[in-house]
């Protein structure tokens, strides 16, 4: 995935605004995650970036939109995309079983923002993406997009909410 590396001896003790809108670090970080959408609205990322001893604290937020298909009628949607999120992060010690995106190099400590961002990204997205929560998706019998024109075999079923009433039996 893309890296968006900052040095933090670049940053000043009372902490720095950033913002990223380079798109190529979405989609190329999509490709390589294999999450197949395309951009509707520029993904921008603004942060504050405060220098900690070993480290340095995090807050922002990404907002944009995404083109996602809908889970049910299968149209493509915008879905927007609005995240926040704040963080510490600092050098892993010996104990730390996890790399960090915290490292000391010559040139002193350097951090790396883009897992982070692509973290918070894919927790903002839909678990089940729907083009809107009212979508009545398409047919199972006949494929109708049933947010368009419905189709003849709807009429057929009834009333789901009445399916019960149908299958009772008549005690004589
Ligand atoms: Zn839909
Ligand atoms: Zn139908």
């Amino acid at each position: 995935m893309s890296e968006l590396w900052i040095t933090l001896n670049d940053i000043p003790e009372e902490g720095k605004d950033l913002v990223f809108d380079d798109q190529s670090f979405w989609t190329e970080t999509m490709k390589d995650c294999n999450v197949d959408a395309e951009i509707a609205a520029p993904l921008i990322t603004e942060v504050f970036i405060l220098p900690q001893d070993n480290g340095c604290l995090v807050r922002g937020k990404t907002s944009g939109a995404i083109k996602l298909v809908c889970d049910r009628c299968t149209a493509d949607y915008k879905q927007n995309i609005s995240t926040e999120f704040e963080e510490f992060e600092q050098v892993a010690d010996a104990e730390d079983t996890e790399p960090s995106p915290v490292v000391k190099t010559k040139e002193g400590l350097k951090f790396e923002l883009g897992a982070l961002l692509w973290e918070h990204f894919v927790l903002a997205l839909p678990i089940k993406p729907l083009c809107s929560n009212g979508c009545q998706g398409l047919c199972d019998k006949c494929g109708a997009d049933l947010n368009k024109d419905g189709c003849a075999c709807k009429k057929e079923e009834g009333d789901p909410r009445l399916a019960v009433f149908r299958n009772l039996k008549i005690k004589n």
